[in-house]
């Protein structure tokens, strides 16, 4: 009996009229596609993306050296070495992460007490040689220094879920 029923289901192609059934429903509704890069799909405020460093509005750098970050980091992606200034204020002489250790699970961004170390929205970054994605201060910086307009508008939205 089976095998008759397999027959005429192959002779009547009816698995064919099915698939172009379904593909008849789906033809006309509205697309789920996006067409990447040119179309992007919204972010969340709390996206955690490529790291950033903050500074302050007169330019004066967040980081206090704490440390809390390099002790949170269950990647151990953050390395961290601290001088005291002439002025008695203790500030990083080496802040260093390494992306390609980092699991971007926002645990430093959390940890910060001055809201120095954060992520941003940026995620199509690459390195194309060793080292790349070996972020330095400077680096963090100029990351913070381009995008903190965006950064503080994001931390504004997320500000009451804190
Ligand atoms: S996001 Fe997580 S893994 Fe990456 S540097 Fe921060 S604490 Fe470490
Ligand atoms: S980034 Fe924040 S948590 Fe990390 S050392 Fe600097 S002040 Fe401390």
């Amino acid at each position: 009996m089976e095998t008759i029923r397999n027959f005429f289901k192959t002779f009547l192609l009816v698995e064919l009229v099915k698939g172009l059934a379904l593909t008849g429903r789906h033809f006309f509704q509205r697309k789920i596609t996006v067409q990447f890069p040119e179309e992007k799909t919204p972010q969340s405020p709390r996206f955690r993306g490529l790291h950033a460093q903050r500074r302050y509005p007169n330019g004066e750098e967040r980081c206090i050296a704490c440390k809390l970050c390099e002790a949170v980091c269950p990647a151990m992606a953050i390395t961290i070495e601290s001088e005291q200034r002439d002025d008695g204020t203790r500030r990083t002489s080496r802040y260093e992460i390494d992306l390609t250790k980092c699991i971007f699970c926002g645990f430093c961004e959390e940890s910060c007490p001055v809201d120095s170390i954060v992520e941003t929205h940026i995620l199509e970054y690459h390195g194309e040689k060793r080292g790349d994605l070996y972020y330095t201060k400077q680096m963090l910086l100029a990351v913070g220094d381009q995008y903190e307009a965006e950064i503080a508008k994001n931390r504004e939205l997320d500000a009451k879920y804190r």
